[in-house]
């Protein structure tokens, strides 16, 4: 049984990141915390702790949202939230959102104990799930709080042992009328802190990124339907392949991406051939594209013309093609007003920061279609994450905390 109190009273992000890291931790130096088990209730009853002796009010919602509050003199009634999600993926890393809920465990009690009350109140969150890495649903803290995700979502859902997100849910004591009801009208604006989880500070050598944009993503399956056929026997001029097709078609998507904008990522992710066999020309190939931008209109007009090519390619291969879109999910724009709030301190302090898009969703993604929101991010060494070997110096979390706790000071003192 881990203990659940800190040893030392914690001080930097770095150490809190450790700390935390213990509810879950893996042989391999990572961490596994998925939505509602013991160790997800630990965590979350240690940072219960943590809050209250950072002088912070917690509070519990019914979905397993974590509050602590810290509250104004004046506005009570929008409130200015910030944090990230307690959750990780199986063996994933220490700092993908724990380090936006210590930061701002951390940044709440730096400026209450500086500044005292505020004017506006400030509440930090450790939002119960981001991940998808228990049950098939994603946003599940976020999404409560905005009202995006509801209990008839997870009727059905059920986890790889066999238990419904239900029964989970009650095991750990959560669920409708437990605490206090999860959706929020309350809320002034969020603010989340995440470590990037690519390379892209790292390499130019950024202290912080400024997100402008979470990208906008399109998932499609396509089929290319060819002709099984001798691989010994079938001139080259008679064939219908579609493994040919398949790899004539990939060419020009990331060929075309390329070309049309340097923030335009295509990906060929997933192939699957029938019938698969070194000897038999593929009948059928069905792969995935993943397409993302910041403008939907640029996402839009590619999407449309890459297509439009690829039917003409299946025309000229005189192979058959199906396309099914099964995920559309549109850009969503931070508030520029916030954002520029943590540029100008950025600016002040002359730290170097990119003002960069978000190629992954984050809560933010969430939040941002709800209230304004703005997404920060310290850098990841490597870009790795979703790994034990997931790394930020300790420089760089202090930084994102400072940041924070500045930009905080600013919306609510
Ligand atoms: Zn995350």
């Amino acid at each position: 049984m881990i203990k659940t109190d800190p040893p030392i009273e914690m001080k930097t992000a770095y150490e809190m990141t450790e700390w935390l890291a213990r509810y879950g931790q893996t042989e391999r130096g990572g961490v596994t915390r998925l939505l509602y088990d013991q160790k997800w209730q630990e965590a979350q009853q240690a940072l219960q702790k943590e809050m209250e002796a950072a002088g912070l009010v917690s509070y519990f919602d019914d979905a397993g949202n974590l509050y602590g509050r810290l509250e104004g003199a004046e506005k009570t009634d929008a409130v200015i939230l910030t944090g990230s999600h307690i959750d990780t993926v199986a063996d994933g890393g220490k700092y993908d959102g724990a380090y936006g809920i210590v930061a701002g465990i951390l940044a709440l009690k730096s400026l209450f104990k500086q500044y005292g009350q505020p004017k506006q109140t400030i509440e930090v969150v450790s939002l119960c799930e981001e991940e998808g890495s228990r049950f098939p649903l994603t946003y599940w803290g976020s999404g409560n709080i905005t009202g995006l995700r509801k209990e008839e979502h997870i009727q059905e859902l059920k986890d790889s042992s066999g238990t419904t997100f239900t029964e989970a849910m009650n095991a750990a004591g959560f669920g409708l009328g437990h605490f206090r009801k999860a959706k929020r009208d309350d809320l002034d604006c969020f603010i989340e802190l995440h470590i990037e989880q690519g390379e892209v500070l790292e390499r130019e050598g950024k202290a912080v990124g400024v997100v402008s944009h979470i990208v906008g993503q399109r998932r499609y399956n396509v089929t290319i339907t060819g002709e099984s056929n001798h691989a010994g026997t079938t001139p080259m001029p008679y064939r219908k392949d579609a493994v040919y097709t398949a790899a004539a078609l990939t060419q020009t998507l990331i060929e075309q991406a390329k070309k049309t904008d340097p923030d335009l990522v295509a990906t060929v992710g997933r192939m699957e051939i029938k019938p698969n066999i070194p000897n038999v020309i593929a009948r059928e190939v069905v792969f995935s594209v993943d397409i993302r931008h910041s403008e939907e209109p640029l996402l839009e007009s590619f999407s449309t013309a890459i297509f439009e090519t690829f039917e003409q390619i299946c025309q000229v291969h005189q192979t058959g093609i199906h396309i099914e879109n099964w995920m559309n999910e549109k850009p969503v724009p931070m508030c520029q007003k916030l954002s520029a709030l943590s540029t100008d301190i950025l600016e002040r302090e002359q730290i170097p920061y990119k003002v960069m898009t978000s190629g992954a969703g984050h809560d933010s993604q969430v939040f941002g279609q709800y209230v304004p929101t703005s997404l920060l991010f310290v850098p990841s060494h490597r870009g790795i994450s979703h790994s034990p070997d997931e790394y930020t110096k300790s420089e760089d979390l202090e930084q994102g905390v400072q940041l924070l706790k500045k930009t905080l000071y600013e919306l609510a003192y």
